[in-house]
């Protein structure tokens, strides 16, 4: 199996921390250059861009709102202005506002949507000419949750979004498929990054009792799934690839 990307442009969305930068520097790692992409952290992204230049490979740090498409055509562009091509997409950015629905507001709602969902749309929206053009395939990862497949309470909003990611990613991968563009996700259970260490420990243990693996993940797990899917995974399209230890089981 070989997971050679040297010479291949990756662009993770969210980059500068969690599953993202995790994403970005096992894709460097791999021979990759890689655009990083933030929305607030400066110094955070220009961290992760250092320890990708310590492996020897380059990197560009691009701020943008991935819930704002002009943001997004300008992330796009300027990463296609500076390495010339881009050859694979991970949209990782992703946010939570968990509440009950009887308690959700409106603009918990449409936070989660504008950035997991419309997001995502978004990014390959912005992304997919230049790709078509440069007819060399490309491979486009999005990063959903088992709640996109199985629903949790409190999160109807990110269920909704994520479950849209996976019909999303499904869509694009047979759209995409005659044009060599595999387009597939992943479905992260509970990982250890600062979108988790919110819960409280009783919410923490109670997943933990239904995960057979009796640990959460760790971002670096769910990057070796997206660098699989990055790299050697020629004939993987349109599929969503459970990291949860068993969680979902
Ligand atoms: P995190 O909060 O540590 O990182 C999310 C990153 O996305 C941050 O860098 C943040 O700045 C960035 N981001 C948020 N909104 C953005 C926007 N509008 N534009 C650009 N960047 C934006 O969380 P994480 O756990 O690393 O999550 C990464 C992805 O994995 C998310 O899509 C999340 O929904 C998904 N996920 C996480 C878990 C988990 O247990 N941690 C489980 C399932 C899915």
């Amino acid at each position: 199996m070989t997971m050679d990307l040297k010479g291949k442009i990756a662009l993770v969305t969210g980059a500068s921390r969690g599953i993202g930068r995790a994403t970005a520097i096992s894709l460097a790692r791999a021979g990759a250059s890689v655009v990083i992409n933030y929305s607030s952290n400066t110094a955070a992204a220009e961290a992760v861009k250092k320890e990708i230049e310590d492996l020897g490979r380059s990197a560009l740090v691009v701020r943008a709102d991935v819930a704002d498409y002009d943001q997004c055509e300008h992330l796009m562009k300027s990463a296609i202005d500076h390495f010339k091509r881009i050859d694979i997409l991970v949209n990782n950015a992703g946010i939570t506002r968990d509440n009950l629905l009887a308690r959700m507001k409106a603009e918990e709602w449409q936070a989660v949507i504008d950035t997991n969902l419309n997001g995502v749309y978004n990014c390959c929206r912005a992304v997919i000419r230049p790709l078509l053009k440069q007819k060399s395939g490309g491979r486009i990862i999005n990063v959903a949750s088992v709640a996109g497949i199985h629903g949790n309470s409190g999160q109807a909003n990110y269920a909704a979004a994520k479950g849209g990611v996976i019909a999303f990613s499904r869509t694009m991968a047979k759209e995409l498929g005659s044009r060599n563009i595999t387009v597939n996700a992943v479905a992260p259970g509970l990982i250890e990054t600062e979108m988790t260490e919110v819960l409280s420990d009783d919410v923490k243990e109670q997943v933990l009792s239904r995960i057979a693996l009796g640990r959460l993940g760790k971002p670096e797990e769910v990057a070796e799934v997206i660098l699989f899917l990055a790299s050697s995974a020629n004939y993987v399209t349109g599929q969503v690839i459970l990291v949860d230890g068993s969680l979902s089981m």
